[in-house]
């Protein structure tokens, strides 16, 4: 052997938490490769194919070849109008499209580089546990340091913001919430999003709001973090194609809010990537305009899957709140069990996959998610299954 250097991975990298589930996905992955048939409530990806009018227009579009250059860097001015349309029509809330419209290759995406942009080394960003793994490892990869928010299941999985110290709240520049939340399926709360605009005005951080799932709401009406009162000076909410549209395969979402933040994020975005695709741009134009019964008729369909869930485990004496929004089962462990033992015997005796809390963070410990992404029949399936290992 030459006498080589090895290359070193970066020391930030070493801040990330080791992955916790390789035992389990080790297990899945086995009996997998068995041919053991599981019922797969782990992942929340919307198994319903992406609309036909949307198909349709990505085909149309990528047949034209203005589509096939550099997308303009801050998304295409016809989707950002049709973006703050689609936003005023919802929240009454109206944006500059030019200013307060940024498009993103994902929720996902604008929420990895946004601290980045507004969080600088050893700053706090204040995230919900449990929650969206993403806002912490971001936080982390951006040098910065993250305190927990826990989720109190007393308060409707919300947070305590007067739990949060004074000194934290100063050292804080971002506050990252989730409504509907994912995992626990708690839905929105002006009063939350009103509380959190006058804490971050008082400390002068950013307060985001990651609205994935803010179609998907079997009961109340929708709200935006942007309705409360002053948030446009210190807020953003980040919005999907994913889950309303079935689209995660797509890449493509936004963010709407405070100009200054949106500019910084750009400013992240313009030296790191060259925004979607124009044809999935167009795309996301023809999903903007579907009517919005498409996507009610798609919401019964979850609302059915959730019953037959919630309904099924409760005869079978598991007894398991039923979400007033987005398509995630959050459920505390019958048995006392911790969420990854349980979630290991539920593999290995019912056959049945879901996700254990804790990879959600500390709170989530003693609850696993099921996701409602899978064919009604096979829920009944799962149901039955787990019935029989209670
Ligand atoms: C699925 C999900 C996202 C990712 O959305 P993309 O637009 O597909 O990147 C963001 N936030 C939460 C909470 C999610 O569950």
């Amino acid at each position: 052997m030459k006498d080589t250097k090895r290359f070193q991975r970066a020391a930030r990298l070493d801040r990330l938490p080791p992955y916790l589930f390789v035992e389990l996905e080790r297990a899945k992955h086995a009996l997998l490769a068995e041919g053991v048939d599981l019922v797969d409530l782990g992942l929340g990806d919307p198994d319903l194919p992406t609309f036909p009018e949307i198909v349709e227009a990505l085909q149309a579009a990528c047949a034209d070849p203005a589509t096939h250059r550099y997308p303009a860097q801050r998304g295409d001015a016809s989707l950002r109008k049709a973006i703050a349309g689609w936003f005023e029509a919802r929240y009454g809330v109206s944006l500059d499209p030019e200013r307060e419209v940024l498009v993103l290759i994902g929720t996902k995406e604008g929420l990895g580089h946004l601290p980045m942009a507004v969080l600088d080394p050893s700053r706090v960003a204040l995230v919900p546990d449990p929650g969206y793994p993403v806002y912490q490892a971001a936080s982390w990869l951006a040098g910065g340091e993250v305190v927990h928010v826990p989720l109190e299941p007393e308060l409707g999985f919300r947070p305590d913001l007067d739990r949060i110290s004074r000194a934290t709240a100063d050292s804080a520049q971002l506050l990252f919430l989730n409504y509907p939340n994912n995992p626990t399926g708690a839905p929105v709360d002006p009063e939350l999003f009103q509380l959190a605009a006058n804490l971050a005005h008082e400390h002068g951080f950013v307060v985001v709001n990651d609205a994935a799932y803010a179609e998907i709401l079997y009961e109340g009406s929708r709200v935006s973090l942007l309705q409360a009162g002053g948030a446009r000076e210190v807020g953003v909410e980040f919005h999907s194609f994913s889950k309303t549209f079935n689209m995660t395969g797509w890449r493509i979402g936004f963010a709407v809010g405070n100009a200054g933040v949106l500019d910084a994020l750009a400013a992240i975005k313009s030296n790191v990537d060259s925004c979607v695709f124009t044809a999935i741009q167009r795309a996301g134009e023809a999903a903007l305009s579907l009517p919005e019964e498409r996507v009610g008729e798609q919401l019964e369909v979850y609302r059915r899957r959730r019953d037959v869930l919630v309904d099924g485990l409760g005869d079978a004496g598991w007894h398991v709140p039923r979400p007033h929004a987005t398509f995630y089962v959050w459920a505390k462990v019958p048995t006392g069990e911790g969420s990854q033992a349980f979630a290991t015997r539920l593999l290995r005796e019912a056959r049945v996959v879901a996700t254990p809390g804790v990879g959600f963070g500390p709170s989530g410990e003693g609850y696993v998610r099921m996701a409602l992404t899978t064919p009604e029949e096979r829920i009944v399936e799962a149901v039955d299954r787990i019935r029989r290992i209670l």
